[in-house]
């Protein structure tokens, strides 16, 4: 493809993360749309879950 300026972002393809405390990738969710880029873990298990 010609001309693309920068990564295309196609319909369905969220953004994704990897969580800090499982280390697994999750993918943006609605009830993230406010604070997305402070959002560290995939689950409220994962956000109480300390170093054990
Ligand atoms: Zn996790």
């Amino acid at each position: 493809m010609a001309g693309g300026t920068g990564r295309m972002r196609r319909k369905g393809d969220l953004p994704s993360k990897t969580c800090a405390a499982c280390g697994l990738p999750f993918a943006w969710r609605k009830k993230w749309a406010r604070d997305w880029e402070q959002v560290k873990y995939c689950s409220d298990r994962c956000r109480g879950a300390k170093a054990a």
